[in-house]
């Protein structure tokens, strides 16, 4: 694992990048001129100590708050070295309430992935970033505030906004705007449903979401496990996968057809990672329709 290094987006956002080793998502420190708040809370307390060792750093008031986007380990295992009140979706709050009592050892993740309720990408990646010496370390703490449809965090000139979006991946997903700075932080809400044997977006869903996504004026966008992204290029991204939705309605998640039509949809010859999204989508096809 690289340590990563504090990064500036805006002048009131900061962030540590992601790191794919250990699937840490991308934290963030947002400042006005009275507080921090930080959006989520790393994927163990090394994770978190590490950003809030950078954070500290900074010449701007200190943390107050740390805003939670959903309930995945990665985004909550650092949540008690953080050491403060945090922000979540209520939903976040009932599936952190479920993960209190569980164990986390081989034996247990091994076990849970065999019932279905684990994932093997999950439980990998637990085991790397948490040695069997520092297992223990894990604990897993309840969200001081929760909010139903939207909370307002006032920092002092720089006002954020958390809405609750849902989505595929993770039905208590939130994004944080921050509305002077025009960032939108997506957290994994665009990223497919991972805890089912076939990871998969339904149409219906990821359309609605991006629909939803369209109406922030946003300048920045932050996906947690890829890098910022300017409009252009964030909505670019989109409109393939868009296309890719559409296309697999029309087609009825036929799998040739919507490759054959794919290219003259988003206007370039097919890549190597076109074929994988298609897949995800035909998976969320046949899952709607069985
Ligand atoms: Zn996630």
């Amino acid at each position: 694992m690289s340590d990563q290094q504090l990064q500036h987006l805006t002048d009131s956002v900061a962030y540590l990048p992601a790191d794919h080793e250990t699937d840490r998502p991308i934290l963030a420190a947002i400042s006005g001129k009275d507080r921090t708040l930080l959006l989520d809370a790393g994927n163990s307390p090394a994770h978190a100590r590490l950003f809030l060792t950078q954070v500290a750093k900074l010449d701007r008031p200190r943390p107050e708050l740390v805003a939670i986007t959903h309930w995945h380990w990665d985004h909550v295992f650092g949540m008690k070295e953080m050491g403060l009140p945090s922000i979540a979706h209520h939903e976040t709050k009932s599936m952190l309430q479920k993960l209190l009592p569980y164990d986390w050892s081989d034996e247990a993740l091994a076990h849970r992935v065999e019932q279905g309720s684990e994932i093997p990408f999950c439980a990998d990646m637990i085991k790397k970033e948490f040695p069997p010496a520092s297992r223990g370390e894990i604990a897993i703490v309840l969200p001081t505030i929760t909010f139903a449809d939207q909370i307002e965090i006032e920092l002092g000139g720089i006002t954020c906004r958390m809405d609750h979006v849902g989505g595929d991946h993770a039905y208590d997903s939130a994004v944080l705007y921050v509305e002077q700075e025009r960032v939108l932080f997506l957290g994994d809400a665009l990223a497919p449903d991972i805890y089912t044997k076939e990871r998969n977006y339904t149409t219906a869903g990821f359309l609605a979401l991006l629909e939803r996504i369209a109406a922030y004026p946003a300048e920045w966008y932050v996906e947690s496990h890829g890098t910022p992204l300017p409009r252009a290029q964030f909505w670019q991204e989109m409109d393939e996968m868009r296309a890719v939705a559409l296309l697999t309605e029309q087609c009825h998640g036929a799998r040739e057809e919507i490759m054959e039509r794919l290219p003259e949809n988003i206007g370039r010859a097919l890549r190597e990672d076109d074929a994988q999204l298609v897949q995800y989508f035909i998976s969320g096809w046949k899952k709607n329709c069985s």
